[in-house]
């Protein structure tokens, strides 16, 4: 198993947003976790993450223990958080938005190997390079989002709805993006509201309800599920 949460609880003050929550995600796989407005996604992968302490529970990472630890240890040890909204640095070039994402490394050609590699696979942000950050589109934004997380060289991406706000047209350009990244052994968790994006691109799926997780099992089920296409497929 490469993640893993163990009956994972977080609060917000007295406030229990996350109960108990078990979740795995296996080398190579896209997990989605999908559910409504304040179930408590980004909290999991706020948490996940570490940038917001677990109450009770645990957190594997390649068999290592990693919940307590500072989320720039967590970074270094190969998970990657694209945040909800993008939080691209809105002043600073597209380039140096893109090496922040690279600010614990020390082998300096690597990163330059990863830079070149992001900007292969982004030729809009490879021509845009030197524009400030606050100027791009928001598919663009997301894009440069995205290639921030791969500067960190993880082995896991945690990606908080991705497609939130984009035109149809671009949510599915981001669909392949992340269909691509998975495809070169990259892991994937997706948290998504659009449950029939993350549903066709995910191979197994979590449905979370006010902190509680209700349900679970393989992508293809979840789709044909008569309480998931009533309450998050709008079927
Ligand atoms: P959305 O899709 O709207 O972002 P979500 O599923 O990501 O929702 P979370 O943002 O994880 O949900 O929020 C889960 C619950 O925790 C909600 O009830 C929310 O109001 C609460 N919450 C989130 N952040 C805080 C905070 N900083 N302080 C107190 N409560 C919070």
């Amino acid at each position: 198993m490469l993640l893993e949460l163990r009956d994972v609880s977080v609060n917000y003050g007295p406030v229990a947003a996350l109960k108990n929550l078990s979740v795995k995600v296996e080398e190579g796989q896209i997990v989605t976790i999908i559910g409504s407005n304040g179930a408590g996604k980004t909290t999991t992968l706020r948490a996940m993450s570490g940038m917001l302490p677990v109450k009770s529970g645990e957190i594997h990472f390649e068999g290592k223990r990693v919940d307590g630890m500072a989320p720039h240890k967590i970074v270094a040890n190969g998970i990657a958080h694209v945040p909800e909204g993008r939080r691209i640095f809105p002043d600073m070039t597209v380039e140096e938005n893109l090496r922040t994402g690279a600010f614990l490394r020390k082998d300096k050609a690597a990163v330059e190997h990863d830079l070149r590699d992001v900007y292969n696979r982004f030729p809009r942000l490879l021509e845009r390079r030197r524009q400030r950050a606050q100027t791009m589109s928001g598919g663009e934004q997301q894009m440069l989002a995205i290639g921030r997380a791969l500067m960190s060289n993880p082995r896991i991406l945690l990606m908080d709805e991705p497609s939130m706000g984009l035109a149809p047209v671009i949510v599915e350009e981001i669909a392949v993006i992340i269909e691509e990244i998975n495809a070169r052994g990259l892991s994937v968790v997706l948290v998504e509201q659009n449950a029939v994006m993350a549903l066709e691109l995910a191979s197994y799926a979590y449905v979370l309800e006010s902190g509680n997780m209700v349900l679970e099992g393989p992508a293809v089920d979840l789709r044909d599920d008569e309480t998931v296409r009533k309450a998050y497929l709008g079927l």
